[in-house]
């Protein structure tokens, strides 16, 4: 299916709606600073297209005369994209539109990414299987898919780019589908821009805690990508004093070896639980199962107990290295963290402000921002890779031009 094009005039009505649908014509007109004839004519056009549902009238004054204008909404059928979200031990798909409803979910184990070839063909067979029993009969625009930054589709390390562009060209054959490949920090980030939530500021680095560390280094609201797609990369500052683990990176000792969710995991088994076979299962345990944990150790460690509060205490002082080098190079004082720590999470934000303090030039602002990640919004975001085709600069605001 080739990629839809749409006018700048279909797509500002297509995120209007998106937004603060249902709207009539008038009410697109005016908040699309466009005249009232393109909006009849493009309201015609995407309803004619699918895009856009007739929903019913305006509530009006009943005392006055005259026909009551009619509501229009986003269709739930088109648009449609996959969103695929690659984690190191889980990749997850949904099917998804403009709405953000979840029309079909699947989860997979992740292959082990022994080859190039190896990681291509995990993704065809998967997404192409998804297609098969979730998808059929209906109009899908495309596939967008967020992978691990390091260590999962280039080995080499060197060109992250150019290893996301040759999987995009590979598989667009094999689906027939217009396919957009991202890292999925960068997906996550797309997936806040669009629900327009938690990212206000234009300068900031986001910092996405999941079984890697991925960073967004986000400078005038644009991801900063970097001469190999690898800016950022925090999370392989060697923090760790001597020794310390082996990282996926090839190093010992990185930052991510003490604050990726499946150390502070398996922290929380042996400090906290005190049981050592669990500790030793950290690697094969689901999402569902470590997010249970991790909310029970920042639940813990926000009362006050001692050993919980060790861990989260130790996790922000490695963050705080990391993120002080980041802010001293970068001059970007805003940081943003996710995680899957519930809303306990907010600890983080106390422990690292009083750490970069320490670390930081005296006298330097700072703001810190923990938000607990959506569960299904790396994979919301990876669709948007898609979908964000049909709307314009979801950041904007709804400005029109
Ligand atoms: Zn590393």
């Amino acid at each position: 299916m080739e990629r839809i094009e749409l006018t700048e005039n279909q797509r500002c009505v297509l995120t209007l709606l998106q937004k603060m649908g249902p709207l009539s014509k008038g009410d697109l007109a005016e908040r699309g600073a466009m005249g009232w004839a393109t909006a009849v004519k493009v309201i015609s056009q995407l309803s004619e297209q699918g895009m856009v549902d007739r929903l019913g009238t305006v509530r009006g004054d009943p005392r006055k005369k005259g026909k009551r204008a009619y509501l229009y909404g986003l269709s739930h059928d088109l648009p449609l994209a996959i969103g695929v979200d690659v984690e190191y031990r889980t990749t997850s798909m949904v099917l998804t539109n403009l709405h953000g409803d979840i029309l079909a979910h699947a989860t997979t184990a992740t292959i082990a990414p022994s080859s190039d070839t190896e990681v291509w063909r995990f993704l065809a067979e998967t997404i192409g299987s998804f297609l098969r029993d979730h998808c059929e009969g209906r109009a899908v625009h495309g596939v967008g898919i967020g992978v691990p930054m390091i260590g999962f589709l280039s080995h080499s390390q060197v060109d992250n780019l150019r290893s996301m562009r040759d999987l995009e060209i590979t598989l667009s054959a094999q689906l027939a589908l217009p396919v957009s490949v991202r890292d999925n920090t960068k997906s996550y980030a797309l997936f806040e821009q669009w629900r327009n939530s938690s990212f206000e500021s234009d300068d900031f680095i986001f910092v996405s805690i999941r079984t890697g560390i991925g960073t967004g280094v986000f400078y005038h609201g644009e991801l900063y990508l970097g001469g190999t797609g690898l800016p950022g990369e925090i999370g392989h500052i060697q923090t760790v004093d001597s020794g310390g683990l082996p990282c996926r990176c090839g190093k010992q000792g990185c930052m991510e070896t003490v604050v990726g969710q499946r150390n502070l995991y398996r922290a929380y088994c042996q400090e906290v639980l005190h049981d050592e076979a669990l500790a030793q299962q950290s690697e094969q345990a689901g999402q569902e199962v470590l997010s249970e944990a991790l909310f029970d150790l920042f639940r813990r460690a926000r009362a006050g107990e001692t050993g919980s509060r060790e861990i989260v205490c130790r996790a922000a002082d490695h963050l705080g290295r990391s993120l002080a080098s980041a802010i001293l190079v970068l001059d970007i004082s805003n940081i943003i963290i996710s995680g899957h720590f519930g809303d306990d999470g907010v600890l983080i934000e106390d422990l690292l402000r009083t750490n970069l303090s320490a670390k930081l030039l005296r006298g330097s602002s700072f703001s810190v921002r923990y938000v607990p990640f959506d569960h299904l919004g790396h994979v919301r975001g990876a669709a948007l890779l898609v979908l964000k085709d049909f709307l314009i600069d979801i950041r904007s605001n709804h400005e029109h031009g």
